[in-house]
């Protein structure tokens, strides 16, 4: 018996809006996105499962949740684990202005006054402002010249879990019963363990480094420079790379307040509390 078409078909959810990535799909590896040739994306609004999958707040923290309705709702996408950082937030903008439309309302609560008042952002502009960062720029350092590149969506939810966690560490250490010596001992550890973690973030976000001999890329040889090179350098770059970093993040809303004029600064971002319409 073979299966006929579903005559439904033609009412399912159709594409919302057309989407161009910051990277252009440059830096996606082979097979985890298919091109368009006019570089533009169908992004579809979310279904029912889209909602609750994003809803689910486990899932939104390991990133699993993130990379399933980025895969449900731009079709083009195989496999968003391997999505470089930078294209994340235009992804899920897009997501949000396809299933509920361009306006966003950011509740933001006055530092000066106390007043909370709702700011409506279109996201539209957002979109327009997400810009890939430089990474064609390279750093130089005495012989030595290094090359950057976006890190994936998979590493860097790694590290920001990792880092999450040794936060939490860190509190139940400082506000437990143990000795003081002993406390300071594992803090000590757990402080060891962040910087690390930052070591680990960095050589994911170097392509590679030149010297008068060789080209290294290999990522264990790059550690292992981070881990032994001076200060100051090893500074310089991860200066370079936070700054890289913030081109591919929502922009701050500035300010004035009604009530007191006090003029200050609101992220913006897309987590669970401003993703989703109000439930009505
Ligand atoms: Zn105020």
């Amino acid at each position: 018996m073979t299966q006929s078409a579903n005559p439904l078909k033609q009412y399912f959810r159709q594409p919302a809006i057309y989407l161009r990535l910051p990277t252009g799909g440059k830096y996606w590896p082979p097979g985890s996105i298919e091109l368009t040739h006019n570089g533009e994306f169908p992004v579809y609004p979310m279904t029912a499962i889209d909602e609750i999958t994003y809803r689910t707040p486990d899932a939104l923290f390991n990133g699993q949740a993130v990379v399933t309705v980025i895969q449900s709702c731009i079709p083009n996408i195989k496999d968003a684990w391997n999505a470089p950082t930078a294209d994340i937030n235009s992804m899920l903008v897009a997501i949000r202005l396809a299933s509920y439309g361009h306006e966003l309302e950011i509740n933001s609560t006055c530092p000066g006054c106390g007043t909370a008042e709702d700011y409506a952002i279109d996201l539209r502009n957002v979109l327009d402002q997400l810009k890939l960062p430089d990474f064609e720029s390279t750093m130089h350092h005495g012989d030595l010249e290094i090359a950057f590149a976006p890190i994936s969506y998979q590493n860097q939810n790694l590290s920001s879990q990792s880092q999450f966690e040794e936060q939490r560490r860190i509190q139940s250490i400082t506000e437990s019963a143990l000795p003081e010596e002993e406390k300071i001992k594992q803090l000590n550890d757990a402080m060891r363990r962040i910087t690390e973690l930052t070591i680990d973030a960095l050589k994911w976000s170097i392509a590679g480094i030149r010297t008068p001999g060789a080209i290294v890329s290999e990522t264990e040889h790059i550690q292992e420079f981070l881990l032994n090179c001076d200060r100051k350098l090893f500074t310089r770059i991860r200066d370079h790379v936070i700054n890289l970093r913030q081109v591919s993040e929502l922009k701050p809303l500035e300010i004035v307040c009604d009530n007191c004029k006090h003029e200050y600064r609101q992220t913006v971002t897309l987590d669970m509390t401003s993703f989703f319409e109000p439930a009505s």
